[in-house]
């Protein structure tokens, strides 16, 4: 900044502290629906009722049944700093409510038009409105016992704020989130979520938690264990105590959406948790996948600073680490008492379990090391490295090949074959390869497609390691990744197949239990999915899919996609890119294509591996895998002939 003209300081007026703060509190619509319904809560309702315009910014009504606030309050209640949850900051380690720093409706009402209306027993009810910070006159108004708040044009004065805002559909999936996380930490309160006239989450109230987690979870619900602690650590020093529910190993997610961490029942930021639990199931999850846990921490409060955060999201443990140390043993012991392998039966394929696999998907993940950056000198390491690297290989970052960069490959190579490039949308579906039953390439329709002249005829020698394919032609040597080249054939195939997208009614509709945040994903995004053909009607907590397209009939994993393609819905739709039809299709044939190919360390027969290489002829791009990985080194006689001193 130029020293040349100094500014005074000057004390800020009210209006513009509240406005930095809300800059804190309530940085997007969620977080107001969170701040409001927080307040619901520590008012004592029994039943909350959330309803949602345009991704909250254009409404956002939190209607609760609690004890209200008497008139003559309604003015200090939207006051910055004014709150009836505390009295002094000796309070601070003894809070039980959710809200303390009685800031939320200030910082609200300074972005947003708020009308505050409240009745509180034997009296009249009352309203007061304020306009993006200015007060205005307390009215009577006939409502229901309770408090109804609602806040209009969010943000629509303070293009700032508005102009980083995500898209509505955004807005209204982290809304769902924020209500079931919520819905956790309060089970005896019912919650209902009302997105632009669509109820899309209903909570009814419950009186016990199983009751909550049905009504979240669906019929998974009944799959998840309760924690348990060992007897020792039951007695181990300390007064914190863990309890909820965890899924076994065989039930995940594809995202950590559904950990969720209670501290005194305060809903925190499952980040700083992560760890713990992700080291307590140890190697019993497969890569890449999340488990469902709903996980509280009960402590004096004393030993827990929840005033660190203004969102409240995050708080300070004065033990943590024996707290989080305390969660990893608990989550080994719980796991330690259920058979290791989930019986098969037992698990439905909505969860896209496939315990038996965990094995081959592990190494699904790794690169081969030589693909990696190759190492001038010593050409046999990276030979015996393809086996015995797998570790250190794991941390290593999936090497993505684009347009200008070229695959490594051993020195001294033709540093062809190169990958096309693949978009990150393409790449960050590479997940969805980690469940599903492979289809033998002999079972599938022949290509029909001419022979692209990119690669010689080629003869099958044998298979590594149940994973490569060695083959040989023109006097090279080829080694081949089995599941990547499947993957890519299947995928070129139903790209240049699919073609009819027209909804297709099943003779037999398939009812298929969703847990909340699908269910409110598949309601408001049913445009979206009759576009790919899937047309479904509601039943409680499942939908039952009517009509799906032609290239997903008869399909066993059909569950598996429905359910995949909701959580893409109901979590950032547009960081995912998956905006447009177009791209939605493409995800169906990704999905479709990693889900059937064979996997690594699967025994092929020789018609197989030669089914394999026919159909790798046809492909247009048979050097990557649909998620851009290599599928094939090649080595040539002279390379080896070099390399074994055959040359002079
Ligand atoms: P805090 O929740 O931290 O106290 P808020 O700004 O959120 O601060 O709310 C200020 C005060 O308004 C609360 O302390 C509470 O007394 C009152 N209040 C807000 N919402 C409600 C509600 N839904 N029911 C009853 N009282 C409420
Ligand atoms: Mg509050």
């Amino acid at each position: 900044m130029s020293d040349s003209s100094r500014s005074s300081i000057k004390q800020l007026d009210e209006l513009t502290i509240n406005q930095i703060a809300a800059g804190e509190v309530v940085e997007r619509p969620a977080q107001v629906v969170k701040e409001l319904v927080e307040n619901s809560i520590d008012s004592g309702s029994r039943k909350i009722r959330i309803e949602i315009e345009d991704g909250g910014f254009s409404r956002i009504s939190v209607i609760d049944d609690g004890h209200g606030i008497p008139k003559e309050e309604l003015k200090l209640a939207i006051k910055r700093h004014a709150t009836s949850k505390i009295s002094s900051s000796d309070d601070l380690s003894t809070i039980v409510t959710k809200g303390f720093r009685g800031e939320a409706l200030a910082s609200i009402a300074a972005v947003s038009k708020l009308v505050l209306s409240s009745k509180v027993k034997d009296s009249d009810g009352f309203s007061i409105t304020v306009d993006n910070g200015s007060i205005g006159n307390i009215e009577l108004t006939g409502i229901p016992p309770g408090t109804k708040v609602d806040v209009l044009d969010l943000f629509q004065k303070v293009p700032a704020r508005l102009s980083f805002q995500r898209r509505p559909s955004t807005e209204n999936a982290a809304i769902v989130d924020i209500a079931i996380s919520l819905a956790l930490s309060e089970s005896e309160v019912g919650i209902i979520v009302e997105i632009d006239g669509r109820i899309v989450l209903e909570c009814p109230p419950c009186d016990s938690m199983e009751d909550r987690l049905y009504d979240l979870f669906g019929s998974t619900s009944s799959k998840l264990i309760p924690l348990e602690s060992s007897e020792i650590d039951i007695q181990a020093p300390g007064e914190e105590s863990w309890e909820g529910w965890i899924s076994p190993p065989g039930v995940s997610r594809s995202r950590s959406d559904d950990i969720h961490i209670l501290v005194n029942g305060r809903t925190v930021n499952s980040g700083p948790f992560l760890q713990s639990i992700k080291r307590g199931y140890h190697t019993r999850l497969m890569v890449g996948r999340h488990p469902i846990g709903v996980l509280s921490l009960n402590l004096p409060t004393t030993e827990v600073d929840v005033n660190v955060h203004p969102t409240k999201r995050e708080v300070r443990l004065k033990n943590s680490w024996r707290v989080l140390e305390r969660l990893e043993r608990s989550i080994k012991y719980t796991l330690s008492k259920i058979s290791t392998q989930p019986e098969l039966k037992d698990l439905t394929i909505l969860e896209g379990i496939n315990s038996l696999e965990e094995d081959e998907n592990e190494l699904d993940n790794f690169i081969p090391s030589w693909a990696q950056v190759g190492n001038k000198e010593k050409v046999q390491t990276h030979f015996s490295s393809i086996r015995t690297s797998k570790n250190k290989v794991e941390e290593q970052k999936v090497k993505s090949s684009s347009n200008d960069t070229q695959q490594q490959v051993l020195p001294g190579l033709n540093p062809r074959p190169i990958s096309q490039s693949l978009s990150s949308a393409e790449r960050s579906l590479h997940r969805f390869s980690l469940s599903g039953i492979s289809i033998s390439p002999i079972d599938e329709p022949e290509s029909g497609a001419s022979v692209i002249p990119e690669l010689p005829e080629m003869t099958v020698l044998s298979q590594f390691s149940n994973s490569y394919i060695l083959a040989e032609g023109d006097e090279e040597l080829y080694l081949i990744d089995q599941h990547a080249l499947h993957e890519r054939i299947r995928y070129e195939r139903l790209r240049s197949s699919m073609v009819d997208w027209s909804p297709q009614d099943l003779i037999i509709p398939i009812s298929i239990s969703l847990g909340a945040r699908e269910l409110s994903a598949a309601k408001s995004n049913s445009d979206r999915l009759l576009e790919l053909g899937i047309r479904f009607s509601e039943s409680n907590d499942s939908i039952v899919i009517e009509s799906v397209p032609d290239v997903l009939v008869g399909d066993t994993g059909l569950n598996d996609f429905i359910h995949d393609i909701l959580i893409d819905f109901s979590s950032q739709p547009e960081s995912r890119g998956i905006d447009t039809v177009e791209k939605l299709r493409d995800k169906v044939a990704f999905m479709k294509s990693c889900r059937g190919s064979v996997k690594a360390n699967q025994e092929l027969s020789l018609a197989e591996m030669r089914r394999l290489l026919i159909d790798m002829s046809t492909v247009p791009n048979p050097w990557a895998c649909v998620h851009g990985r290599p599928t094939v080194l090649k080595l040539s006689q002279n390379h080896l002939d070099k390399h074994f001193g055959r040359h002079g």
